[in-house]
């Protein structure tokens, strides 16, 4: 790998401001694919859920998913947008093998969600207010694995594998408007966006959101302007970063080559560049100059989508409180400190400490055993606390029922959780 030239943090933002923008997709929990009714599950043999439609076959037909425009429309709605009275797919033109039809069926210009916000807070306590451009609904594409190659990457491969298992599977592309005035807050924001979103995608219930799995990812598009100017400067997108570590490092990484290159009177480069777990690191992709055209048209073989107001108001009425709202919430009732509530968070136990205190324990015991024992035996045996095999209803039980003295045990009182992330805790 080449080394790249960096400018260090703290020089980088002393004559630049950094200016955002972050595209999430989302792939969606639903049952069948997004146009056809082809089975979502994982782990099948390649190709065998596929069918005419989502292999693009001449004279398939495709028609829209129901529950991936109503979930489409919950997350327009969690964030705050304004939902499309009538919208309509769109043809995204190019190639790619791992596309049979030749083109994506995306949306374009009449996204079914708009203009929206998400308020994120920041590990101090601070909320900062991200500006949703819009979010659309488009289907996945199929999975090409190149054989041969050193990094995995069609470069140096003999041939490639193609499973089209994935095409199809409805993803819901949420795009930020550009973020500024985070200053050398923003690899943080960016971080605390993605996580907020995947809490609020969770709370709705349409995904799983789960990074590792390639169920969430995101796109870091990112520009450096000088102090004081309001002229955004050339970006780079850094694709398909799949941790909320990864975000933010990626974030960071590109405001310090920017600043290098800037500072020595280069210029930058409009491309799409490549990730790199093991240093952080980004490495160039593709040019992607501002001609770049997929031809998108109206796609003729759907309907328009056009939701009755009625069945979006439906929707609002039932969603979840918003998780940031829920947890100032309980943070409140169970009387914790913001850090404390970190630390909660961090440990995945805010579900679990909820429902055993809605099975009839207080909520300080709830809290004790499942940041306490349970919190260390998960950690030892390297699962969630949701996988061990006790039930809140059986921490309930025990922590209701009075024991004897532990005289013998006093000595050894419970340790804090070594959990992945418990570092704020401390
Ligand atoms: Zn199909």
């Amino acid at each position: 790998m080449t080394v790249t030239e960096l400018l260090s943090y703290e020089a980088a933002l002393a004559s630049f401001d950094p200016v955002m923008g972050l595209e999430v997709h989302v792939e969606l929990g639903t049952k069948t694919k997004m146009f056809c009714g082809c089975s979502t599950e994982l782990g099948a043999e390649p190709n065998a859920q596929t069918c005419p439609t989502c292999l693009g076959l001449p004279g398939a037909l495709p028609v829209v998913n129901e529950i991936g425009v109503e979930s489409a429309i919950k997350i327009g709605l969690a964030l705050h947008c304004e939902i499309a009275e009538w919208c309509r797919f769109a043809r995204k033109n190019y190639f790619y093998p791992d596309m049979p039809k030749n083109f994506q069926t995306s949306q374009y210009d009449e996204p079914i969600a708009f203009n929206g916000y998400l308020d994120v807070q920041l590990e101090d306590g601070e909320v900062f207010r991200v500006e949703i451009e819009r979010a659309h609904m488009e289907e996945d594409t199929g999975k090409s694995t190149h054989i041969g190659g050193a990094t995995g990457r069609i470069h140096g491969a003999s041939h490639s594998l193609l499973d089209y298992n994935r095409a199809g599977i409805p993803l819901i592309e949420i795009v930020t408007k550009p973020i500024v005035g985070a200053g050398d807050r923003a690899p943080e924001v960016a971080k605390a966006y993605v996580a907020e979103l995947r809490e609020v995608i969770r709370s709705l219930g349409v995904s799983e959101a789960r990074m590792d799995k390639g169920q969430m990812r995101c796109d870091v598009n990112l520009s450096l302007m000088p102090k004081g100017s309001e002229t955004f400067g050339t970006r780079s997108e850094t694709k398909n970063v799949n941790s909320l570590r990864s975000v933010e490092r990626a974030a960071r990484f590109e405001i310090q080559r920017h600043a290098a290159v800037l500072e020595s009177g280069g210029t930058i480069v409009q491309e799409t560049r490549h990730f790199h777990e093991d240093d952080g690191s980004t490495t160039s992709g593709r040019i992607k100059d501002n001609a770049e055209d997929y031809r998108y048209f109206p796609e003729p073989d759907l309907v328009p989508v056009a939701p009755a107001r009625e069945w979006v108001e439906e929707l609002r009425k039932g969603l979840p409180e918003l998780p940031r709202v829920r947890r100032n919430r309980l943070r409140e009732e169970w009387g914790v400190s913001e850090q404390e509530m970190q630390s909660i968070l961090n440990a995945g136990a805010v579900d679990p400490i909820v429902a055993t205190i809605e099975a009839g324990a207080d909520a300080a015991s709830a809290r004790k055993w499942w940041m306490g024992e349970l919190a260390r035996n998960a950690n030892e045996k390297a699962v969630s606390l949701e996988e061990l095999p006790i039930t809140p209803a059986d921490v309930a039980r025990v922590s209701t029922t009075s024991w004897p003295a532990r005289s013998s045990r006093a000595s050894s009182p419970a340790r804090a959780p070594r959990t992945r992330s418990s570092r704020s805790a401390v």
